[in-house]
């Protein structure tokens, strides 16, 4: 029998939020593994014009492409696979795949927007019906099932791809802090920011000097420039009810 994937985190859906989440959950080493199929809805944005950062706005499938790009150097595995049941027990989660993957991981980040139904069997998970289905969290991101977390949309954030970011960002850390790491920042400070008030580096932080930063900034200026030499080239994609013959 072939061998089961395991990941210490699985994020399902790799729309905004379950991107961003898996890049800081990736970042603080955690092996992640981003399982999705189908389009992230930021796809059928015309022109995304309030995500901060970009003044006269930016291509939302550029964006997209930018936050892959960024997920995966931070460690992120992509795959493209369906979802179609999730099960907890005490050696952690196994999510079943519909191509017959059964993925084992101790944490799962379920960002699927209003698409519940790997959910509906967990006793201890509240699914929300406000005409979309939604799942209940605490407020942070918890759910009752320990080790799941629900972020974006599908824990009812707004409906603004800045809300389902910070989301995704808010609930990695607290996954991070729920596994002992306490305050965790994921800052990248100057030299001495820390130890030169005779103080630790904190957990997630690091300090580096100014050659660093400054070769980082020119990593950031060659990484960037070639994606805004040109118009990026794929249009939104249309709501799948709508006639683009008529
Ligand atoms: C036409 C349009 C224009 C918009 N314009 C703007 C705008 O200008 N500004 C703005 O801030 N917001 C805009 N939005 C809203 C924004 O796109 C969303 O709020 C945000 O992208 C939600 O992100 P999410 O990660 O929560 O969900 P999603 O991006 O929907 O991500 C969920 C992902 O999970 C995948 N998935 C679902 N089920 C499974 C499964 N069982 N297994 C594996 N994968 C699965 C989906 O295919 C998808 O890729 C717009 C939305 C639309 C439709």
């Amino acid at each position: 029998m072939a061998e089961q994937p395991t990941a210490d985190v699985v994020i399902v859906g790799g729309g905004v939020a379950g991107q961003v989440a898996g890049m800081f959950v990736a970042r603080h080493g955690f092996d992640t593994a981003i399982l999705s199929s189908g389009s992230p809805l930021l796809r059928r944005n015309a022109h995304l014009e309030n995500f901060p950062g970009f003044p006269a706005g930016i291509n939302a499938r550029l964006l997209l492409r930018l936050m892959s790009e960024q997920a995966e150097r931070a460690g992120c595995r992509f795959v493209d696979a369906e979802v179609t049941r999730l099960d907890s027990g005490d050696e952690g989660f196994t999510v079943h795949t519909a191509s017959g993957s059964r993925w084992s991981s101790e944490y799962v980040i379920a960002a699927t927007k209003n698409e519940v139904s790997y959910l509906e069997h967990l006793e201890d998970v509240e699914i929300l019906d406000r005409g979309k289905l939604f799942v209940a969290t605490d407020g942070e991101g918890r759910t009752d099932v320990e080790g799941l977390y629900i972020a974006g949309r599908m824990a009812r954030k707004p409906h603004q791809a800045i809300v389902a970011a910070g989301h995704g960002a808010e609930v990695a850390v607290r996954l991070l802090e729920d596994d002992e790491t306490p305050f965790y920042r994921d800052w990248v400070a100057p030299e001495r920011y820390f130890t030169g008030r005779d103080r630790e580096v904190p957990p997630g932080c690091e300090e580096i000097d100014r050659a660093e930063q400054r070769r980082r900034e020119q990593e950031a200026i060659e990484t960037m420039a070639p994606y805004f030499e040109e118009p990026y080239p794929e249009p939104p994609e249309q709501h799948p009810s709508v006639d683009e013959d008529s």
